[in-house]
């Protein structure tokens, strides 16, 4: 019985000596947590002072991803919280329109939370009407100081319109057509820019081509972003996101001036910033609100001004983008 109890107690001894590193070795990576944790909230506050500051706040979540150093921040109790009583306007630095691809988790690949980017989410990460309307909203009123045009790798959306274009397309349920027109300019321009690239090898020309068709139809559609842009409040940025790494290929920025500049050229291009300013802007009316001719429209087209976020802007959107 004596050497059982020897060997018992020294047991004992060992169980409270691993206790007891298992302990020390928790409390390191709750502080670590929390200095990450820490840091993020910095990082992401200083993001949204700027746009440089936003896309290179997003670059790094992105890399953290990547690498598998995601530490998940603001997915806390208290994020959520937060989340229920303070406006995300004050809080979300990047509005980002993406693909519905299921490979595509927003958030988690630029290894961000809750309230901290502004997501429209559409198969082929088109720019049409709803969806520039959702990006107006995250960029005049979220204030986010960046929106990214997010492309993804395999995108099915983009390869459905290259095969029609093929002659190889199949029946369609009656509301795709109208969602996938927006993309079809995109891969005609990608196989005329590159006639020599065969078959389903135009893809990946054509998912780049879809997402500066998509910064163009925007322009297009939305004075008040190409507003924001004009005056440097908010950056507008494309990517391509790679399905197989996880990895963000950013686009040259410089692009997007240029189809800028292509678009402020176009007599085709909408007008007024503003709904219901139809007649002109600049009078000083609430566009909408008191407008009895025009309120019952804008009850359901007014693109958010009824929401829960403040709406502090007088005339144009952009004119009162404050960070
Ligand atoms: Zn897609």
């Amino acid at each position: 019985m004596k050497p059982l109890n020897g060997l018992a107690m020294l047991t004992l001894v060992f169980c409270f000596l691993f206790a007891g590193a298992a302990n020390t070795a928790l409390a390191q990576d709750d502080s670590k947590a929390d200095a990450a944790a820490k840091a993020y909230a910095k990082g992401a506050a200083e993001a949204k002072k700027s746009p440089d500051k936003a896309i290179a706040f997003l670059k790094q979540g992105n890399e953290r991803f990547v690498m598998g150093k995601s530490i998940h921040p603001n997915v806390t109790a208290a994020r959520l919280k937060q989340a229920g009583t303070e406006n995300q306007g004050d809080h979300a630095y990047a509005t980002v329109i993406s693909c519905s691809d299921s490979r595509v988790p927003v958030e988690l690949l630029f290894d961000a939370g809750i309230m901290d980017i502004f997501v429209i989410r559409v198969a082929g990460n088109v720019c049409d009407t709803d969806e520039v309307g959702s990006i107006e909203y995250g960029l005049a009123h979220v204030k986010t100081p960046v929106l990214v045009v997010l492309g993804h790798t395999q995108c099915g959306a983009v390869t459905a319109v290259t095969h029609a274009i093929h002659g190889e397309g199949h029946a369609l349920e009656r509301n795709i057509p109208p969602l996938v027109d927006n993309i079809q300019p995109a891969v005609k321009r990608a196989i005329k820019q590159h006639p020599d690239v065969e078959d389903d090898d135009i893809i990946p020309h054509a998912i780049e081509e879809n997402v500066w068709q998509g910064i163009e139809d925007l322009f297009m559609k939305s004075p008040a972003t190409r507003d924001l842009v004009k005056s440097g409040k908010a950056k507008v940025i494309g990517a391509i996101y790679d399905v197989g790494t996880g990895k963000v290929d950013w686009l040259p920025i410089e692009k997007t001036a240029e189809i800028l500049k292509k678009v402020e050229a176009d007599p085709k291009r909408a007008m007024n910033p503003m709904a219901g300013d139809d007649h002109g802007h600049g009078h000083g009316h609430d566009h909408g609100h008191k407008h009895p001719a025009k309120s019952g429209q804008q009850a359901e087209q007014g693109g958010g001004h009824s929401h829960s976020e403040k709406s502090s802007h007088d005339k144009a959107g952009g004119e009162t983008h404050k960070h």
